[in-house]
């Protein structure tokens, strides 16, 4: 957990471009941008996926705080993509729980 890049945004040891922050869940921009806005949301608590998260009041949080960034970022109106990327197969790279919210571009369906 100490080696996690995520987790050590969580506790100051790296400092992220923050979008969003309370007691529970963090969001900052993504160092690799896909699309004009791409922002991650992680809980502060480490999960390291989405196969392991059992707080449904957390899911709820995590979901709000992606569609309150989304409406801050200005992506509200055109709309935008959510994504949770799980394990190998879901082409997660940082095993730490992160929604990604992307946008400012139309996206492609389906994902390669
Ligand atoms: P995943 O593939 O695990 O769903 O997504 C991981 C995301 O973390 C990628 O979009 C990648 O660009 C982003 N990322 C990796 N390292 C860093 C970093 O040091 N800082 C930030 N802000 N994002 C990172």
């Amino acid at each position: 957990m100490a080696d996690c890049l995520f987790y050590k945004m969580v506790h100051g040891e790296i400092k992220p471009d923050t979008v969003f922050e309370n007691d529970r869940i963090l969001a900052f921009r993504d160092i690799n941008p896909q699309a004009p806005v791409h922002v991650l949301i992680i809980p502060k608590r480490h999960i390291p996926t989405l196969a392991e998260l059992d707080d449904g009041q957390l899911a709820g949080e995590l979901m709000l705080a992606a569609k309150d960034v989304a409406e801050q970022e200005g992506l509200a109106t055109d709309g935008y993509r959510t994504v949770i990327n799980c394990k190998q197969h879901g082409g997660q790279d940082v095993y730490h729980l992160h929604l990604h919210v992307i946008g400012g571009r139309r996206m492609c369906w389906p994902p390669g």
